[in-house]
């Protein structure tokens, strides 16, 4: 079956030239074992829509990997900084394991509600032999009330989780003060801007910087919302489950 899966393209040079970092040969090995997995656990599990190789490598990959742009990742892979990482709502586990591939050295735990993506996902760990992550089943609204977790990681990541307030309660609860969280968006306006600073602020955080990038194949308009975590969050937050979406702050 595996025969019929295509090869991800390697593009090295574009990885160079957008975000200063290209993968080495175990990475893209494992970027395409990736791949592969995926793409086999899709006729079971339901995991994405995006099966071409091409669009695989931009909208899973390399988009996973600009959120970090902004923190010079190939500095970090220099200075081999462990951070502990917790990407919430991850779904077939983007851009966490992405992120835990290009940065061995950092701890990712991918958080989901759905029980059977995250099976999925464990046995992917372990087939990719990924020492560096760790899976985890909840509500964010759950994980961010327990005290294992509240204020435990320096980043947090969201992609295509819901608004950016409710990311924003999702997130902040979970970070470290000094953490960021990194909210990937399509379309992001003045309106956003002020409607996430408002919820921020109640939630002991602050927007630090918005990032738009072009994609490097498709030429599309991506947006990196980067939220630092000032002070503690109140005891509130996150709301009980459900209630964030509901009633956004
Ligand atoms: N982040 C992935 C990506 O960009 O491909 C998956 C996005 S998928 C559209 C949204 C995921 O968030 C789903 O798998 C869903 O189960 C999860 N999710 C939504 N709300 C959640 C919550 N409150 N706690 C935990 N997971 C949540």
């Amino acid at each position: 079956m595996i025969d019929r899966i295509q090869q991800l393209p390697v593009l090295g040079e574009v990885w160079q030239t957008t975000l200063g970092w290209q993968p080495n040969k175990k990475q893209q090995e494992q970027f395409q074992k990736l791949y592969e997995e995926i793409i086999i656990g899709n006729r079971q599990f339901n995991l994405t829509r995006i099966t071409e190789p091409r669009e695989f490598w931009e909208k899973h990959l390399w988009d996973s990997l600009a959120g970090l742009s902004g923190l010079e990742i190939a500095n970090e892979l220099e200075a081999g900084q462990p951070l502990y990482v917790i990407d919430i709502g991850t779904g077939a586990g983007f851009p966490g394991i992405p992120i835990a591939i290009a940065l061995p050295f950092w701890t990712v735990t991918l958080l989901d509600s759905t029980r059977k993506k995250m099976f999925f996902l464990s046995g992917l760990i372990a087939k990719l032999d990924l020492k560096n992550i760790q899976t985890l089943i909840g509500r964010a609204e759950e994980i961010g009330q327990n005290p294992l977790h509240r204020q435990a990681y320096d980043l947090a990541l969201l992609r295509a989780v819901g608004e950016a307030t409710v990311c924003a309660e999702y997130a902040l609860p979970l970070l470290k003060i000094g953490g960021l969280a990194i909210l990937y968006r399509g379309h992001w306006d003045r309106k956003d801007n002020l409607s996430l600073q408002f919820a921020a602020e109640k939630l002991g955080g602050k927007i630090e910087r918005v990032t738009e990038f072009v994609t490097p194949l498709s030429q599309s308009i991506r947006h990196c919302i980067y939220l630092r975590k000032m002070s503690p969050t109140p005891e509130q937050f996150p709301r009980a489950v459900g209630i964030p979406v509901q009633k956004p702050l």
